[in-house]
């Protein structure tokens, strides 16, 4: 078994059919969960046909640990207490980061798919093209193709000395604060962007950018690029439109705000607590 690339991405199956195949099935933005002893399941190829239900818009994803991986949505009513639907926020707190990646992917592919109906050109029917290898929609009169897409976003944990810049967006329900964050321009390099982020959302320049790591992000179709950068001039200014509030926090005070979870933002404060 190659570990070396968990998943592996793939149009058609890469293998047989195996009752352990995992089944990534939507309902209304909701996955369908099997619950065993207390824990939450991706249902397995052999409980799906247990519950003969009709689905549709089947993909194949690819195949991971030598499983086949299939997204799918269905509209049937189930009646198994041990089968339930989660939505993908509650759901990143119930399995582990590698199954939610998948769960995040299976909805991003099945998103796309209905959102390429028709062609964005001459507005003609588009078809899945068939091929081994890439995954597209082809228009059936111009032969307009699309492909999946993702729209890159940067986050970055600006650090002065040994205080951690976090904001408060106008967006988050609680009264939460975040590094910053936001979405990639056409034509921006991400360093550009962790600049003109940080200036506009705070009005500071920053230096000694570097990356961090990335991470897929389904809401709705976000990939997230990690820095890090530190203080270089400028003081703190809000924009008031996306930012409401902004400072310098020490360790102490970010560890007491801190609620841990498996996002990339998440992973950048702790990555600040451990490292000042
Ligand atoms: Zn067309």
């Amino acid at each position: 078994m190659d570990v070396y690339i968990p998943f592996q991405p793939s149009v058609k199956p890469l293998h047989n059919e195996k009752e352990e195949d995992y089944w990534f099935l939507f309902k209304d933005d909701k996955l369908m969960v099997y619950e065993k002893e207390g824990q939450i399941h991706i249902p397995r190829r052999k409980d799906v046909l247990k519950l003969n239900i009709s689905i549709y818009n089947i993909q194949c994803m690819g195949s991971y640990f030598g499983y086949n991986c299939y997204c799918g949505e269905f509209v049937d009513l189930i009646e198994d207490e041990r089968i339930g639907l989660m939505d993908l926020k509650t759901l990143s707190k119930s399995v582990e980061e590698n199954m939610y990646f998948l769960v995040s992917k299976a909805n991003l592919l099945l998103n796309w798919l209905k959102s390429n109906q028709y062609c964005g050109r001459c507005g003609s029917k588009m078809h899945r093209k068939d091929s081994q290898f890439e995954r597209a929609m082809v228009c059936s009169k111009c032969n307009n193709t699309t492909w999946p897409r993702t729209s890159p976003a940067v986050i970055v944990a600006i650090t002065k000395g040994d205080k951690l810049l976090l904001a408060r967006n106008k967006q988050f329900p609680d009264r939460r604060y975040s590094v910053i964050a936001g979405f990639v321009e056409y034509g921006e390099t991400f360093e550009e962007c962790v600049k003109r982020e940080a200036y506009e959302e705070v009005g500071i320049k920053v230096k000694n950018i570097r990356y961090f790591g990335s991470q897929p992000w389904p809401f709705p179709n976000s990939m997230m690029i990690g820095f890090t950068a530190e203080y270089l001039e400028g003081e703190i200014r809000v924009d008031g439109e996306e930012i409401v509030d902004a400072d310098w926090f020490s360790k102490e005070e970010v560890e007491k705000m801190h609620k841990k979870s498996i996002s990339l933002g998440s992973q950048l404060i702790e990555w600040f607590l451990k490292s000042h």
